[in-house]
């Protein structure tokens, strides 16, 4: 059993590291899918409001350790030697991955599903990577646009299809679990990603809320934000600033933290027009004017 495991760790860190050569950030898994380290604040009190993704250093902090850098998946696996599968970050640069995951065991058909949701909103799923779940679910591989966050559902847009997005992880081809392993569908490893239909795009982004005629003050959520953007690695820096700025927009607090979002953003290393613009777009996707 211990041989096993070690060459299952072994098979997950070559997959992991093949994935990470395409330009996919990944993080080590255990044989429950989840993030195989745990948390290095798990005997802390819970923060107030200010949750750790990674600042203080250490791993352990799920999806946010995910990373394409060769030296760093290996120790992430070398910290993790139970681990035995990867996960897959999605909405991160270059790909910006979309996983559309078609479930089985509720007992619904949910590709009759997404092809009924495609003649309605007239797309259509185009050949792209396709992962086989051990359970006999399907995972689609779809990329997003760099400028647009696609959010986390379960069930939203049709029973027993569930959308991996920013924030979020796909179980990588080659991980083994307790129920078996995932494996790429013949014939669609060589494929890359296709782009998401802009229908379907437009599906998966929830519209812009009304706008709030309060607060006018950043507050505590505004520091959170901030904060979250002053933390960003390199390779997401963009992406961070514009989920930052779409939340602050939403929330009523988009002006007011307009100019410490970009000298945060500025200070991760951002070139100042950079970031305006990037500020700009999350303002016009919330339906705000930035200014
Ligand atoms: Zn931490």
């Amino acid at each position: 059993m211990a041989t096993t495991d070690r060459q299952a760790t072994a098979l997950a860190l070559a997959h992991a590291l093949s994935a990470a050569e395409r330009g996919l950030a990944v993080i080590p898994l255990s044989r429950t899918k989840l993030p195989a380290l745990r948390s290095p604040h798990r005997d802390e009190p819970a923060p107030a409001g200010r949750p750790c993704h990674g600042a203080c250093g250490r791993p352990g902090h799920g999806v946010y350790d995910a990373t394409t850098d060769p030296g760093r998946v290996r120790a992430l696996f070398a910290a993790a030697p139970w681990a035995t599968g990867y996960g897959i970050a999605c909405g991160l640069p270059p790909h910006h991955l979309i996983g559309v995951d078609l479930d089985t065991k509720s007992g619904t058909d949910s590709a009759a599903a997404l092809r009924e949701l495609a003649l309605r909103h007239l797309f259509t799923i185009p050949e792209t990577v396709v992962v086989l779940t051990p359970s006999g679910g399907r995972h689609l591989w779809l990329t997003g646009p760099p400028d647009t966050v696609v959010p986390n559902s379960a069930g939203r847009l049709a029973p027993g299809i569930d959308i991996r997005g920013a924030g979020g992880y796909l179980v990588g081809p080659g991980s083994r679990t307790d129920h078996g392993v995932y494996t790429v569908a013949p014939g669609t490893a060589q494929l890359p990603p296709a782009p998401c239909p802009p229908a379907l795009l437009r599906l998966l982004v929830p519209p812009p809320r009304p706008r709030h005629p309060a607060p006018t003050t950043p507050g505590d959520q505004g520091h959170g934000l901030v904060h979250f953007v002053l933390t960003a690695h390199e390779g997401q820096r963009n992406t961070r600033l514009f989920w930052a700025a779409c939340r602050a927009y939403e929330n009523g607090i988009g002006p007011a933290l307009a100019d410490a979002l970009t000298e945060a953003a500025r200070t991760t290393g951002l070139p100042e027009r950079e970031a305006r613009a990037t500020i700009t777009s999350a303002a016009r996707m919330t339906g705000h004017q930035a200014h």
